[in-house]
């Protein structure tokens, strides 16, 4: 504790877009260091196979972070195992407090990610990623020909739910309400599909299962009924949450908490950019944070030749 280091660039996060943030940092010759709280790799790096990541075909996520945070390193990003507990960006140098000491830079990429929501029910822990997923464009494909079932009624439900009948033999949407909350048009597809069944009224009580999932006990919050279903697949969309409350009042975000950039990854506050999940986007993928870290990166380097 108390030690003091100064870099070019913080980054805050290790998955795709830190990575690739830290590969373009230290190859552009920019001291630079990423703070990572855990393993390197984030949602990644649970997902079973990668099989959309252009170049990278069918490993596990965690092979595809393998590979990333070999370059970073290799390349003379300094990888730091710590916690952030604060952050100061009010002047020229930003400064930002770990449980491992402060670090000190001109450029801080924030590259936190985001998480989904749970459930919260017995057996979501147990059959992650053995039937429980978050991405139905990253396990879909897993499941084709079976049952799976998709929670919540916003877009991301809705839509996932559609793309899933690409691949699955049936595909029941739960909601907790009698209403979705997805946009009309979508809802007009889903209940057009045949393949899609809607359970009402309802929330997801129970996964069970032996190696894999199994069954899924569903509970009627009218009547109180229960149903077991069998499905072998379970998608949750019931929102995400971006990992961003620790920066909540040092930069402009929107009203879910997801942090506002301009095409170049620049926050509100010069010289802070973001990357991957954590910022306003439309689609939030591996690889596209990773295009976001690369870009954040390069933006800084500029920015830095600019104050020079
Ligand atoms: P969302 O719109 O917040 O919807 C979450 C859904 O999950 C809601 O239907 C909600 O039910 C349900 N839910 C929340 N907590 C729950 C719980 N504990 N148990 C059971 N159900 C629960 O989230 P999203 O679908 O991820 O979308 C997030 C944002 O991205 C939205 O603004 C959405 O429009 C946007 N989006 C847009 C597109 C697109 O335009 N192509 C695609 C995807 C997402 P209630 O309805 O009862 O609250």
């Amino acid at each position: 504790m108390g030690i003091i280091k100064t870099h070019d660039v913080i980054i805050i996060g290790g998955g795709p877009a830190g990575l690739t943030a830290g590969i373009y940092a230290s190859r552009a010759k920019l001291k630079t260091v990423l703070i990572e709280k855990g393993l390197a790799g984030g949602q990644i790096s649970v997902t079973e196979k990668v099989e959309n990541y252009a170049g990278f075909s069918a490993g596990a996520g965690q092979e595809l972070i393998d590979i990333m945070e070999g370059q970073a390193k290799e390349f003379g990003t300094e990888m730091v195992l710590g916690e952030v507990e604060a952050v100061q960006f009010g002047g020229d140098t930003k400064i930002v407090t770990t449980n491992r000491g402060e670090y000190r830079a001109p450029v801080v990429i924030l590259a936190t990610g985001s998480h989904s929501r749970k459930l919260h029910v017995p057996g979501e822990d147990e059959f992650m990623g053995r039937g429980v997923s978050f991405c139905a464009t990253c396990d879909g494909p897993f499941y084709e020909g079976l049952p799976v079932m998709v929670v919540g009624g916003g877009d991301a439900a809705v839509e996932e739910g559609l793309a899933l009948t690409r691949f699955a033999q049936k595909v029941y949407i739960v909601h907790r309400r009698d209403a979705l909350r997805a946009t009309r048009i979508v809802q007009e597809r889903a209940f057009a599909n045949d393949k899609i069944e809607f359970i009402w009224d309802s929330v997801v009580e129970e996964l069970k299962g032996g190696e894999q999932l199994e069954q899924v006990v569903v509970k009627n919050v009218k009547d109180g009924q229960r149903r077991e279903f069998t499905i072998s697949g379970i998608f949750v969309y019931i929102g995400f949450i971006p990992n961003t409350g620790f920066v909540a009042d040092k930069v402009e975000m929107d009203e879910r908490g997801y942090i506002i950039t301009n095409d170049v990854m620049e926050t509100s506050v010069p010289g802070v950019y973001a990357a991957g999940d954590c910022r306003q986007k439309l689609l939030r993928q591996a690889v596209t944070a990773a295009g976001d870290g690369a870009t954040a990166a390069f933006a800084a380097e500029k920015y830095l030749e600019g104050r020079v």
